[in-house]
Order: structure tokens, then sequence, then C-alpha cells
């Protein structure tokens, strides 16, 4: 891999890192509780244990990707420009799959046991925010970065361009799920309907198990 996909890498890293921050303290701040879906309502939560295990998190998720990119990135990823109607089916095709995968992972992590001993850490939070977006036992974040870098080597190669493109929306989309903000913008709809359908399932611990798409749940019956 080029040293400019790395830098293209870590730039979209960085605006992660920015986005996660700055819709949490958006969140948690009297000025824009305005703005808020749902009433803060979780249980205590030591600062210090969350702030151990978003960090974990983070440095986890950096190991599987330098897996990743060691062992499978030549096979996988090719740097070439591509047409635009390949980047957007490269795009699309793969992000469509994992959405797939996660859905069926996602509602394996509600039956019983595995709610009870792994996926119950992220739904101690009844209204999230983006900083917990990263708040999981490592066998989710494990598990979910393992369904996207899965999806890419079925469907692969894809360009380096549409790798960044995916991961983009991949983590853009799960840092806005758990933001609890509500925009009234007609621009921000898109955002506002992720926010909703995302807070449904935190509140009730069902439903709505799909990460991106919504058809998924439509298709299973799982809507809400
Ligand atoms: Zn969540
Ligand atoms: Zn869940």
């Amino acid at each position: 891999m080029s040293t400019e996909f790395f830098v293209a890498w870590a730039v979209i890293l960085g605006f992660d890192g920015v986005l996660m921050y700055s819709l949490t303290w958006m969140a948690n701040s009297r000025r824009f509780r305005h703005l808020r879906h749902l009433p803060p309502q979780n249980p205590p939560l030591p600062e210090g244990r969350k702030k151990i295990n978003t960090m974990l998190n983070n440095v986890f998720s950096l190991l599987i990707f330098a897996a990743y990119f060691y062992y499978l990135g030549e096979q996988t990823l090719y740097t070439g420009v591509p047409t635009a109607l390949t980047l957007f089916g490269e795009i699309l095709g793969v992000l469509l799959l994992y959405d797939l995968m996660y859905y069926g992972f996602h509602r394996l992590m509600h039956r019983r046991e595995l709610m009870r001993y792994c996926h119950n850490i992220h739904h101690r939070l009844r209204s999230p925010t983006s900083d917990a977006s990263i708040y999981l036992n490592p066998i989710e974040t494990f598990g979910g970065l393992g369904l996207l870098i899965l999806a890419i080597v079925l469907l692969g190669p894809v360009s380096a361009v549409s790798f960044l493109v995916i991961f983009f929306v991949h983590s853009v989309v799960n840092i806005i799920v758990h933001s609890n903000l509500i925009i009234p913008h007609a621009s921000f709809r898109l955002f506002n309907f992720w926010v909703e359908k995302h807070n449904v399932h935190h509140s009730k611990a069902r439903n709505n198990y799909a990460s991106i798409f919504p058809f998924w749940d439509q298709a299973f019956g799982t809507a809400e």
C-alpha cells in the first residue's frame, strides 16, 4: 500500500475522532440539550472504565486493520483509479453485503446468553452518545470489523479509493447513529433517521439491527 493511502486513512481517522468528540460534547452540553432525541437515562457508568474500554477498542481496531493490510492488503486492494461506475459498484456492493452480515451478527448478539456475556456492555447505554459507538466487548469490535473485511475479501479486489470511502462511511455512520442528536434542518434528514432508528434499538434492546441500510430490517420484519 502506498504512503498516500496511509496518509488518507490517517486523515479519515482524525476526522472520525473530531466528529466523535464534537457530537459527544454537543449531546452532553446544556447549550444543545434542545437537540437531544432521548433524555439522558443511563445507569451510572464509571467514566474511567468507559475511557479504558474505548481506548483499548481503538488500539484493537488499529491492530485488526494493520493485520488486514499486512496479510490481505495486496490481494484484496488495487491501486489503479477505477471508473466512476466501478467505484460506485464496489462501494455499494461491499457496504450492502457487510450490512446484511452485520444484521445477522447483531441479531445473534441479542440471543440471551450472548446478550448477557457480550452485547450487554453496549446496551448499558439506553441513550447513547457518539463515544459509546466504541464502548463494546472486544469480541464485537472483532466481529464488526471482521465482517467489513470479509465483505471486501468476498467481493474484492476493490480499489484502494473504494476502501477509503467504505471505511469512511462505515465509521461515520457508526458515530452518527449513537449521537442522540436531532438537527432540525432538511439537509440532516438522513442523519436524524439513523439516530432515531438506533435510539429505538438502544432504548428497547430489540429490532433495528442493521447498521447502515434500513431495508434489511424491513425485509426480515424487525423494523421499528
Ligand atoms: Zn449502539
Ligand atoms: Zn444491540
